[in-house]
């Protein structure tokens, strides 16, 4: 057996990050507490619970190394590991990126701007929150968020009660509410050499708090520097290995982060096809101290989410430049269970390929 990568989390990350894995010759072997992750329709997949070390260590037995493709993973789980294995990306940085407090506080510290925010636990730092912050504000859980999940926009007072009701009685931020004109991500990468690359900067869609939407490149030189600048002090600063997503608020012409992601993320699934080397092959190369992939982009991308539906497969490829990627998951409201990625030339083609794409998608919602 060649080299086994070790990843904790079993989604449609690490199914992507194993399907990159295979042309270099590596294995991927997960962890998940869920027997039907969708990792585990094409790889090797341990289930177990995170604080079950028995489970941990059948799953450790092995492995050259640990990765994670989820960052809610325990840190407890990850500390155990970290005593048998090289983990990268650092724990550290799973640490900063689990805690909304603590990420806004080493963004601060890195003099990386960010939404002004406000811990709470109280009504009362509810109110002091909302002094500093002013209205609209949103009211997020510290902890597992994702998607969208455990945040509420307070527009008015009258919104207080109904957002204390659903979020009250756990660690939370109060944000102040960012008009931004953009939302963008970069995606960077490091290696275990300490070689780094960026991709194109991505311009991202979201709604209610999921990412639909995603085109790359888009964006003027100006804001890529200031982007790979952010990213630069973060990768420095947690001497960091692997992928990196830091996502972006455009206000004003000047770039505020919103949160990082230690790991690959939905906002570069059109590198897979975008660009000249995937950030799942790129997140593979820098844990092993491989020289990384030109991230330079190939004409145009997009690239639509399928949230909660199945399409038509021969209908969504039908449309030129059109590449289909089905996760194996159960089709339910919310989830995202695959994505669509157009290719082209120009911007003009990209336009025409993705109307057609968002109409045959709006069909199947009715
Ligand atoms: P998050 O879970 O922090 O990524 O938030 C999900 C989505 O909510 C973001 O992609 C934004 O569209 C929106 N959002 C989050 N925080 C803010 C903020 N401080 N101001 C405005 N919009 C926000």
């Amino acid at each position: 057996m060649g080299v086994q990568i070790g990843v904790l989390g079993g989604g449609q990350l690490g199914r992507m990050l194993a399907l990159a894995g295979y042309p270099l010759g590596l294995r991927c072997r997960f962890f998940d507490p869920l027997a039907e992750a969708p990792a585990g329709q094409l790889a090797e997949l341990v289930v177990g619970d995170y604080a079950d070390e028995g489970a941990l260590a059948r799953f450790a037995d092995g492995l050259s190394l640990l990765t994670y493709e989820f960052e809610n993973v325990p840190v407890s789980a990850v500390a155990w590991l970290a005593q048998r294995l090289p983990v990268y990306p650092p724990p550290v940085a799973l640490e900063v990126a689990q805690d909304r407090v603590a990420e806004k506080t080493f963004f601060q510290g890195l003099g990386i701007p960010t939404p002004l925010f406000y811990p709470v636990l109280t009504c009362s730092d509810l109110q002091d929150g909302l002094e500093r912050t002013g209205w609209p504000a949103l009211l997020k859980t510290r902890r597992l968020g994702y998607d969208g999940k455990g945040q509420k926009l307070l527009r008015s007072p009258a919104d207080l009660e109904a957002a204390w009701a659903a979020l009250g009685g756990q660690p939370l931020i109060l944000e102040a509410f960012m008009p931004f004109e953009r939302e963008l991500s970069i995606l960077a990468v490091r290696s275990l050499g300490g070689q780094v690359a960026f991709y194109p900067l991505v311009e991202n869609h979201h709604a209610g708090g999921i990412l639909r939407k995603s085109r790359a490149p888009a964006m003027p030189a100006r804001l890529q520097h200031e982007a790979e600048r952010i990213a630069t002090r973060v990768l420095e600063k947690l001497d960091y290995v692997g992928v990196l997503a830091i996502e972006l608020f455009e206000v004003e012409g000047t770039l505020w982060a919103n949160e990082m992601a230690p790991r690959v993320h939905n906002s570069g699934h059109w590198t897979i096809e975008g660009a000249e080397t995937s950030q799942f092959e790129n997140h593979l190369r820098a844990v092993l101290g491989l020289p990384l992939g030109s991230t330079a982009p190939r004409g145009q991308a997009a690239m639509l989410n399928l949230i909660g539906l199945r399409p038509d497969f021969a209908r969504v490829l039908e449309i030129p430049g059109a590449h289909l990627h089905w996760y194996g998951k159960e089709v339910r409201p919310g989830r995202k269970v695959g994505h669509v990625t157009l290719r082209a030339d120009t911007p003009q083609e990209l336009e025409a390929r993705l109307v057609r794409l968002e109409a045959l998608l709006a069909e199947v919602t009715g």
